[in-house]
């Protein structure tokens, strides 16, 4: 019950006075079973045993210097010590520790008396210290409920102050959504008014340029709408994986063919080594994992320069692979190292939010880094991100790491059937 933390050290321990009432006499005489007794009691181990056996001739001292005088404020500093350490680290567990320690000390006076004294010594000795250990009741109870009152209070100070970075955050995301919103829907509008200008005009015209405009537009939208589903199912652990068994090389290479025009178009390199543990098939929701790594590849596209590089390799780590995506662009402070993978991390820069995907330094709504995060957790992966430095001009460049545990079954049956034959197949055509 009473551990090493609860006890101060010994403080300020009163000199032992002479005895000389029959009351005094008393309690010497009880003294030393008094005090194993409730050292035996309460606590545990010798170590902890002994140090509270201190605490307990301190104690008794001023019980003794209460009785003589009649004055129970003789107790205050012990008790205010023990509550104090109980409550500061006990505040969470154990509640009341120093009242249950006195009432204790009650039931184990009334027993050492009945052991050690006559009935009169007795009755006596208890219309001496039950008032004393009331009041350290009392005493104790108080400033306990004090703390306790102070704690809570802290602890809903603090939930409001979340609370408030919450509706902060909301605010923003509302201001980030519509603007990153806004963009398309002024597209598709044009492109809408356009064709209605030239239909009313009467005239044959092919209209195949502004129906594709119209159709980027609405892509734009739903993607951003999309990354907003994701993110709160995300959030509310709804996210949902379909397991299938995969290979990482695939998947890069589907997504090195799907920027096939942006790397042309900007002059930039990729590079996909042949890694070890690329080609093996491993149970992932494979369309997620490639969102998750196509928000990295796409963010290392749009925060590169013309003509830079991005290499894509990768390693086996005990049961994970792990994808590295190390690109030559602007690179990323240590501070925003450590916020890019929270929603919205980058709200301050509502500069960079404009709706071109992979446009150089062209922000989005923040949500990439997120739900690529979310979704590797989600596999129980993890995502983070090692840069020099952000540096447009000296372009550090970043190195971002994925970890997908290597997962050989499905919980699927069926599924697990399917990648043995999968397996087979490939090593059939390997070896
Ligand atoms: P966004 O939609 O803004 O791109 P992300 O969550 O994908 O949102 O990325 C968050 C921020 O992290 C970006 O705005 C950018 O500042 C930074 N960032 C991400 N990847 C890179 C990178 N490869 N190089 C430099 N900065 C990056």
């Amino acid at each position: 019950m009473v551990s090493r933390r609860s006890i101060q050290p010994l403080g300020n321990s009163v000199p032992r006075k002479r005895t000389t009432s029959p009351i005094q006499k008393v309690l010497v005489k009880i003294r030393p079973t008094w005090i194993s007794r409730v050292a035996q009691d309460m606590a545990r181990g010798m170590e902890v045993r002994a140090d509270f056996e201190e605490q307990l001739e301190r104690f008794f001292d001023l019980l003794e210097q209460s009785v003589t005088s009649g004055d129970p404020a003789w107790m205050d500093s012990i008790l205010l010590d023990w509550a104090k350490s109980s409550t500061e680290t006990d505040l969470e567990d154990e509640p009341y520790h120093v009242s249950f320690l006195i009432n204790r000390m009650i039931a184990l006076t009334i027993q050492v008396s009945r052991e050690a004294l006559t009935k009169q010594e007795a009755l006596d000795l208890l219309a001496a210290v039950v008032p004393i250990y009331a009041y350290g009741l009392e005493v104790v109870a108080r400033y306990e409920m004090e703390t306790r009152v102070a704690h809570i209070s802290n602890e809903m100070e603090k939930v409001q102050q979340q609370m408030k970075r919450v509706d902060k955050s909301k605010s923003a995301f509302i201001s980030v959504a519509a603007h990153e919103l806004k963009t398309p829907i002024t597209l598709i509008e044009g492109y809408a008014s356009m064709m209605e200008d030239l239909m009313r005009a009467g005239k044959g015209v092919n209209l195949d340029s502004l129906l594709a405009g119209m159709t980027t537009g609405i892509g734009r939208l739903r993607s951003i709408v999309d990354d907003m589903i994701d993110v709160s199912m995300i959030d509310n652990a709804l996210l949902k994986l379909n397991f299938q068994p995969m290979q990482i090389s695939q998947m890069v290479a589907a997504l090195r063919l799907e920027s096939k025009d942006t790397l042309q178009s900007r002059k930039l390199t990729m590079e996909i080594k042949d890694f070890e543990g690329s080609k093996q098939w491993l149970y992932v929701d494979p369309a997620r994992v490639m969102q998750a790594l196509k928000n990295v590849i796409t963010n290392a596209i749009k925060y590169t320069p013309d003509g830079g590089t991005i290499t894509i390799d990768g390693k086996t780590k005990q049961g994970f692979i792990e994808v590295t995506v190390t690109d030559t662009g602007i690179g990323i402070s240590h501070d925003n190292q450590a916020v890019i993978f929270e929603k919205f991390g980058q709200l301050g820069r509502v500069d960079l939010h404009s709706s071109g995907k992979t446009k150089f330094k062209g922000g989005g709504p923040g949500l990439g880094l997120p739900i690529a995060r979310g979704i590797l957790e989600a596999h129980g992966g993890s995502i983070w991100v090692e840069s020099p430095g952000y540096d447009e001009k000296s372009c550090p460049g970043s190195t971002f790491h994925v970890l997908i545990p290597i997962r050989t079954e499905s919980p699927d049956a069926q599924m697990t059937k399917l990648f043995s034959s999968l397996e087979s197949r490939t090593e059939k055509k390997n070896g």
